[in-house]
């Protein structure tokens, strides 16, 4: 059986800064606490839970003088002033591109721009982004999903970072023909992209694909979602003990791709597997 890894694959550079900034706390501080789940990786977070770390769910939750943690998607302004509040520490893990699209839907709304984020509405980093609007805002996950009767004056439209480019692309043209004046920003991350691509093109190589990452990762959701539409077999697992033997069987060439919260050790872990297989 060959074996083909995708290439860029696996933790992206905010998540890799952000565990970076957590390890080092915890070594630090012992205790550190994280608003949220730090990552969408069950695994990796129980490992950080192993070190110390403690997921509150909301800043009113964290403990006086204690350190805290603002993980990769952000948080909401007023979360992040309540962590400063109560917090001897608030380490940001914040990613850079996840920081651009949080002041550019903020600055969107203080020149007074209704603000659509192309996204889906539950994801953490979608919530965090809304908290820097004061004005009016929506959420589109699709073209879908545009009510065509809604008429804006002037409208501001970003992207989930995590947003697939094909979806961000056909809502913008959409909504160019209800807006009297559009700006949009492009805030989907390179490496979010480049993931993407990586699979389209490790798609064309194997006969089938496993991907591993959280079943909560979107980013991971979205690599699953490519490979099915481009007809390829496709396995999604959380780690290499989901493996199904018998979805190998009769694969001559397999392709790996992992989301960009899936840390290194997994991936690791599910290529020694399957070489052994
Ligand atoms: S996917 Fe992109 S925006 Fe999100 S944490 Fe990774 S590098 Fe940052």
């Amino acid at each position: 059986m060959n074996l083909v890894v995708a290439s860029p694959t696996g933790l992206c550079f905010g998540v890799r800064r952000a565990i970076e900034r957590l390890e080092l706390a915890l070594a630090e501080y012992g205790t550190v606490h994280s608003l949220g789940s730090p990552m969408h990786n069950p695994q990796e977070v129980a490992r950080l839970d192993g070190l110390g770390l403690e997921v509150i769910e909301r800043a009113s939750d964290m403990p006086e003088g204690e350190v805290s943690f603002v993980r990769a998607h952000g948080i909401a302004r007023s979360e992040y002033e309540e962590l400063e509040r109560r917090s001897r520490l608030v380490i940001d893990g914040t990613c850079p591109h996840v920081s651009v699209a949080q002041s550019r839907a903020e600055s969107l709304s203080k020149e007074g721009y209704s603000v659509v984020i192309v996204g889906d509405s539950n994801h953490p980093e979608v919530r965090g982004i809304l908290g820097y609007i004061d004005g009016q805002s929506r959420v589109i996950p699709s073209e879908a999903e545009i009510d065509g009767k809604i008429r804006y004056g002037r409208l501001g439209i970003l992207s989930q970072t995590t947003q697939r480019e094909s979806s961000f692309a056909s809502v913008v043209s959409k909504l160019v023909l209800n807006a009297g004046e559009i700006k949009v920003y492009n805030t989907i991350c390179g490496a979010t992209i480049e993931r993407q691509k990586s699979i389209r093109r490790l798609a064309e190589q194997v006969g089938g694909i496993i991907v591993i990452g959280g079943r909560n990762s979107a980013n991971t959701r979205k690599l699953v979602e490519i490979a099915e539409s481009l007809g390829v077999s496709t396995m999604w697992i959380e780690h290499s003990g989901e493996l199904d033997r018998g979805w190998l069987e009769g694969k001559r060439s397999i392709g790996v791709a992992a989301g960009g919260s899936t840390p290194d050790w997994l991936i690791k872990d599910l290529k020694c597997k399957l070489q052994t297989l």
